[in-house]
């Protein structure tokens, strides 16, 4: 499985991708954004778009599909409670649902809701596992709610699924807020030595450069994967009292995301 990550250079921080087959060259784009740069990227490599996913149905990560379209046929894959919102999708997908990719590449769609509650995630297994969360997981950090989205669910999508997945899983998110994040880690609990040192790592990046982690690590710097961390929720307790001595994972998790909104 070959993938190729595209910085969409906005003020929204978009990555795009292309995931493609090392024997065919044929290539998934997903979350085109901007439809000539993911065209671009795909000549550059010799790869051929044919199909295209939406993780969910917000314009910065649907805009480029009229585009992609238009220039190579490719068929519109999205979550199919998404599909009407999207609007010119041909396969409406659901939790479990495989997308071949050329003769070597299978992801799963795993049903993700949260950020929204037509949400997707794909899943490459293997021995290179790979997790294309779209605005689910960011690097060190969560999905908002604020545009039809609900804490609780995205909770679950955490705990339920997520964090299951092997520790090896590298990590490809819809927009980068490594460093933004990183701090907001290290705001919850100063004493994250591992986050310390990724933020170190993150501000001598540009964003296009910015590095590819894993599972294993987002639970070492990931403030929503650190809910049981007795420095996170002593800190907790400090601005929100009423959760009480030990207050259980989804209520700390509802709470963080609810700090960050305004963070
Ligand atoms: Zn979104
Ligand atoms: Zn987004």
């Amino acid at each position: 499985m070959l993938v190729e990550r595209i910085w969409a250079a906005n003020d929204l921080r978009n990555f795009q991708y292309l995931i493609a087959c090392s024997q065919t060259g044929e290539a998934l784009a997903v979350d085109p954004l901007d439809g000539r740069q993911c065209l671009e990227t795909a000549r550059r490599h010799g790869f051929t778009i044919t199909q295209i996913l939406n993780t969910h149905e917000h314009r910065d990560h649907t805009a480029g599909n009229a585009e992609l379209v238009a220039a190579t046929g490719a068929k519109v894959l999205a979550h199919a409670g998404a599909a009407r919102t999207i609007g010119g999708v041909d396969r409406g997908l659901a939790r479990g649902d495989v997308i071949k990719v050329g003769r070597t590449v299978e992801l799963e769609a795993l049903d993700t809701p949260g950020h929204t509650l037509t949400h997707l995630c794909l899943l490459a297994h293997g021995d290179a596992p790979a997790l294309f969360c779209g605005d689910t997981l960011f690097n060190a950090g969560a999905g908002n709610c604020h545009n039809g989205g609900d804490p609780e669910l995205l909770y679950e999508t955490f705990v339920n699924q997520l964090a299951r997945l092997p520790d090896a899983t590298r990590v490809f998110p819809g927009h980068e807020y490594m460093a933004r994040n990183l701090a907001f880690t290290l705001d919850r609990e100063p004493g994250n030595s591992d986050a310390a040192k990724a933020l170190a790592e993150a501000r001598a990046l540009k964003p296009e450069d910015a590095r590819i982690t894993t599972l294993g690590e987002e639970k070492r710097v990931n403030a929503f994967l650190r809910l049981q961390n007795p420095e996170v929720v002593a800190r907790l307790r400090e601005r929100f009292p009423e959760i009480g001595e030990k207050p259980d994972a989804r209520t700390v998790f509802v709470k963080l995301r609810e700090l960050r909104n305004s963070w």
